[in-house]
């Protein structure tokens, strides 16, 4: 269920109302926006990019336990490998889940 409060300051019904809290410095549309649009942007965009990169592991551990025929849980990955992808530009974590050839290297 959405709030109904009315309040512009709710996290549930400010932003149907036009007014948005940065994700990055807290501050509201209502209240002028962000003192550092510049800075902020460049947060949210790496907040964005962390949460498809879990994204795009679980595609890659999901596309393993296919190739090694297990569940989920039981994927070997080979040591070193998860921090490669956890440090790698995203671009590069983009293409590496859809490259057949590596994940059929792993598995
Ligand atoms: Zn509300
Ligand atoms: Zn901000």
């Amino acid at each position: 269920m959405p709030c109904m409060c009315g309040d512009i300051y709710c996290p549930s019904c400010g932003p149907a109302q036009g007014n948005y809290r940065c994700p990055a410095c807290g501050s509201w549309t209502a209240d002028g926006g962000c003192e550092d649009p510049t800075t902020c942007d460049a947060i949210v965009k790496k907040m964005d990019e962390d949460e498809e990169r879990w994204y795009l592991v679980d595609e890659i551990y999901q596309r393993i336990a296919k190739e090694q025929n297990v569940s989920l849980i039981d994927v070997k990955v080979p040591e070193g490998e998860y921090k490669k992808w956890r440090d790698m530009p995203i671009e590069e974590l983009r293409k590496l889940k859809d490259n057949s050839e590596y994940i059929g290297s792993l598995a």
